[in-house]
């Protein structure tokens, strides 16, 4: 089976033009959409990543991603936006984004993204290795380099989740669900606490705050 292939749904040709050329070249199958409209059909079973313009000329774009969602739960989603605004990003991820980038964005960022994004179709069971961390979730166990860690139970879920989606935001609303399995919505101090512990052990330029939003654990 070949790799899965990248879906680019864009209305600006220089922008679009751009991406494709990158992406083709770093290797990517990579089909392009001007429009909004035909999104449902284009996004086949060999495409694993949609990459979405929020701004589209003929439909909205966050109706786009709440379709695409809807029909193919197992699609990753990053959508673009022009307008950098904490609202757009947060009501994408409401409708199902996995992860976002604001224009104008550097390619390279782009491209971590998205080799991230389709790796994730590859093996679950596999450790997790970004930079200098490695964590095996099936035994529980985590290292930076040749040290191994010594995690509280919550502190471990945390990273495994993060690293899991390295190079993308996790909501702080998925957090609380997925660690403390809780939708309170209310003063998550204790999620900002263990954030803080779990920087001790892991460096703290690997995990990154995005304000209102969530965290993202940093692809090196
Ligand atoms: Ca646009």
């Amino acid at each position: 089976m070949s790799a899965p292939g990248v879906l680019l749904i864009e209305d600006d040709d220089a922008i679009a033009a751009g991406l494709v050329r990158v992406l083709q070249g770093q290797g990517h199958q990579v089909d392009r959409l001007a429009l909004g409209r035909n999104a449902l059909e284009a996004a086949r079973d060999d495409v694993g990543l949609v990459i979405l313009d929020l701004g589209l000329p003929d439909v909205d774009g966050l109706e786009v991603c709440r379709r695409l969602r809807h029909a193919r739960p197992d699609l990753a989603i990053l959508i673009l936006t022009a307008r950098d605004q904490e609202l757009d990003v947060v009501a994408g991820l409401d409708a199902g984004a996995d992860d976002y980038l604001v224009k104008p964005f550097r390619l390279g960022e782009l491209l971590a993204r998205v080799r991230a994004h389709l790796r994730r179709a590859g093996d679950d069971s596999a450790p997790f290795e970004v930079g200098e961390i490695r964590v095996d979730v099936g035994s529980r166990r985590a290292w930076r380099g040749e040290r191994e860690l010594a995690l509280r139970p919550k502190e471990f879920d945390l990273l495994a989740l993060l690293i899991g989606s390295a190079g993308r935001v996790v909501t702080r609303q998925r957090i609380m669900e997925e660690v403390w399995d809780t939708a309170w919505m209310g003063s998550t101090k204790t999620l900002d606490t263990h954030v803080a512990t779990l920087r001790q052990q892991v460096g703290p330029e690997t995990i990154t705050t995005l304000r209102g939003v969530g965290y993202r654990f940093e692809l090196t």
